[in-house]
């Protein structure tokens, strides 16, 4: 089978590789799409400039979509030919993290595209079998793939405890604010806000049915139950912080540097904060909303690439917002699906 991988020079190459053989209790999943991450274009741009940690080749991706072509001896072969959602990390299932059933603070766990564990731009994979979800027709290849960034916002709505009525502050216009915002309307949020520097951005937000909001206006008295950060920003942290309600939440999802936070505001008011890893037992809600039309995945996607066009997939563009690497095609004519439309018109 055909792989794409990254090398410790940066450079991004197809190799053949054997398909891997599912051991008895995982499935072989022949992959048809995989989003893009902005945590692969992070190794990526890294590698190439020449400071990554991890100079061994590793392959990328790890939202994934596919279809089951064959099955490890303890699993049902009624599967083969079913078309799943894959969650893709591999806990170890016996630590206390993961009896606890928050088995995405394992120590031990072995997550997709986090070097050196090789990720899924390539044509097959293998993946526990009770981590390949089985999705409905409604459900696209491309949204099957779309759960994973769709279980980030599941996972940061959970811990907020956003619920019917809530209003809720999301900081961040990219992929995962926006999923975040889409879950928070699903479960009940009778507001929805989200702030962006960007133009362009905030218009998208809007077209999505949610409050746009200009993170250099004051946003100190949106009074909000929830505050989400999707940005790893100090001053967007900080401005939500200041615009949560008594009792209220703050969730951070990914940040990178260290931030000074308001601690008598936050101790008066009671307000918690913390923070999500990744997800866990997300993909069943996932699939549940898409299938439900609670969440519309598919029109995030701008732009679809073949396996040689990796590189090309990597490359940072504002203007798109979620990209697509489709394994079984090795080259796209026009990756960009808003220009493919109309050139059709
Ligand atoms: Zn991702
Ligand atoms: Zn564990």
């Amino acid at each position: 089978m055909s792989a794409s991988v990254l090398f410790g020079d940066g450079t991004i190459a197809i190799q053949e590789r054997p398909v891997p053989v599912p051991a008895a209790d995982e499935v072989l999943v022949e992959v048809s799409t995989v989003g893009v991450c902005g945590s692969d274009m992070h190794h990526y741009n890294h590698r190439r400039n020449g400071d990554a940690s991890n100079t061994t080749p590793v392959i990328l991706g790890h939202e994934v979509g596919g279809r089951i072509a064959d099955v490890g001896s303890t699993v049902d072969p009624a599967r083969i030919g079913e078309r799943v959602a894959v969650e893709p990390q591999r806990p170890c299932r016996v630590c206390e993290y993961c009896r606890s059933g928050a088995y995405n603070l394992c120590p031990n766990m072995k997550f997709f595209a986090d070097p050196p564990v090789d990720g899924a731009f390539v044509q097959y994979l293998t993946i526990p079998a009770d981590f390949a979800f089985a999705i409905p027709e409604s459900v696209s290849d491309r949204a099957a793939a779309l759960i994973e960034p769709l279980s980030v916002g599941i996972a940061a709505i959970q811990k907020a405890g956003v619920g019917v009525g809530a209003s809720v502050l999301v900081a961040g216009g990219g992929p995962v604010g926006l999923l975040t915002a889409m879950v928070a309307r699903a479960f009940g949020a009778s507001t929805v806000m989200v702030t962006d520097r960007n133009l362009p951005r905030r218009e998208r937000i809007a077209a999505h049915g949610f409050t746009a909001v200009d993170p250099s206006d004051s946003i100190e008295d949106l009074d909000v139950t929830a505050f989400v950060d999707a940005t790893g920003s100090v001053s967007a942290i900080q401005a939500g912080v200041g615009s949560v309600r008594r009792g209220g939440s703050v969730v951070i999802v990914g940040a990178v540097e260290t931030v000074p936070l308001p601690m008598a505001r936050i101790a008066s008011r009671e307000i918690t904060v913390t923070g999500t890893f990744r997800y866990a037992n997300t993909w069943p809600i996932g699939i549940h909303l898409v299938a439900s039309r609670a969440v519309e995945l598919d029109d995030l996607v701008t732009h679809e690439f073949g396996l040689e066009q990796v590189e090309q997939s990597l490359q940072r563009d504002p203007g798109s917002l979620k990209r697509v690497v489709l394994p079984g095609v090795s080259h796209v004519e026009e990756p960009s699906l808003l220009a493919r439309a109309q050139r059709a018109v």
